[in-house]
């Protein structure tokens, strides 16, 4: 909530009187850092909201998860429950990293400032959209315990918000999401349907509206990927062009290559595995980093497939550090809602784990 600042007062007194870390008054109050308010200033108190009951104002912090993104959850969804978090949670950060084919925004949003940088994303495949619930279930949990003061399974939330930066585009394509669940845009209508062998059923869709799969779409083996895969638009497995052609996929290389993370995490659907080697070229911490995720989650740690292309297999290659391909839930693609709770149960203890791990 914005509430209007007593004259003289200071980020520490807010502090005190709304039992909120310090730190996270800074964050969401980035121009007001160690000064005092001045008559008509605003300051934002980060997981309370104002409960207006009659002439009373009464402010209430926040205690139960303010989002449900157990919902089929396409583009506009995503946006709504993000500006929801913002405005509950307004130390995190929210930027524009590029733009899909039909010009939806691709959003990353960055929780912390700590020197430890890790990087997660979803719905890289369009009827892969289950990946993005979970993460944003994930977030609001997060973003909760470090207002409330709970622990994440026993965890100080605050110790991981001290030492990490969390980067997340919990929608790498929204164009392909939006395709699966409300189908093609009528203006696309034709050539969607032709690329879709005729059929009207869109729920097998993985690639972006163009028929391009963007996790075949890396300069790693893209040759090699591509004499194996389709040679032209596709629901799923056309490389493209040439490497990073596709708007999602150049905006996904662009952000690793200025943020450099320590450790990213591509999740998908579905398997119950992850996959983390690519031509030996993964550091050792990599493998250490594998057991604990197959301890926290029961998946099976895979090292080598026979497939790449991908994020996380370029993102090893160029950068040398460890990055992961995740596969979340078991069934046919996309997988059910009533396998939500199950694939979030599993899945808790890698996003937790990924923020404590190094
Ligand atoms: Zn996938």
């Amino acid at each position: 909530m914005e509430i209007r600042a007593k004259e003289g007062s200071s980020l520490r007194y807010y502090s005190q009187f709304y039992n909120l870390p310090h730190i996270l008054l800074q964050h969401s109050n980035p121009g007001q850092m160690a000064s005092i308010f001045k008559k008509d200033d605003y300051v934002r108190i980060p997981g309370y909201t104002d409960a207006i009951d009659g002439s009373n104002f009464d402010p209430i912090r926040i205690e139960e998860p303010i989002i449900n993104p157990k919902i089929r959850y396409d583009f506009s969804a995503l946006k709504k429950d993000i500006e929801i978090l913002l405005k509950a949670y307004p130390f995190m950060e929210k930027r524009i990293i590029g733009k899909s084919v039909l010009k939806k925004p691709i959003i990353e949003l960055r929780i912390g400032h700590g020197p430890k940088k890790i990087h997660w994303n979803g719905s890289f495949h369009g009827n892969e959209w289950i990946t993005t619930c979970a993460i944003m279930k994930f977030l609001n949990e997060y973003l909760a315990a470090l207002t409330t003061g709970r622990t994440l399974n026993k965890v100080n939330p605050l110790q991981i918000y001290e030492s990490t930066t969390l980067s997340i585009v919990p929608m790498v394509n929204p164009d392909g999401v939006d395709l699966v669940l409300n189908g093609p845009p009528p203006e696309q209508f034709e050539l969607l349907h032709e690329l879709n062998s005729k059929s009207g059923d869109f729920t097998g869709w993985k690639a972006n509206i163009r028929g391009v799969d963007l996790n075949k779409q890396f300069p790693a083996k893209w040759k090699e990927q591509k004499q194996k895969g389709v040679s032209a638009p596709s629901p799923r497995d056309y490389g493209g062009r040439e490497p990073l052609c596709e708007p999602e996929s150049s905006s996904m290389a662009r952000l690793a290559e200025d943020s450099r993370f320590d450790l990213l995490l591509a999740f998908h659907t579905q398997g119950k595995e992850f996959y983390w080697g690519y031509e030996g070229m993964e550091p050792p911490e990599s493998e250490l980093i594998a057991e604990a995720f197959a301890k926290a989650s029961g998946y099976q740690s895979v090292k080598d497939i026979d497939s790449f292309a991908g994020f996380k297999d370029w993102y090893i290659k160029k950068f040398r550090k460890p990055g992961f391909t995740i596969e979340l839930g078991k069934g046919i693609n996309p997988l059910p809602l009533s396998q939500f709770e199950e694939i979030y149960r599993d899945v808790f203890g890698i996003f937790l784990t990924s923020l404590i791990v190094l």
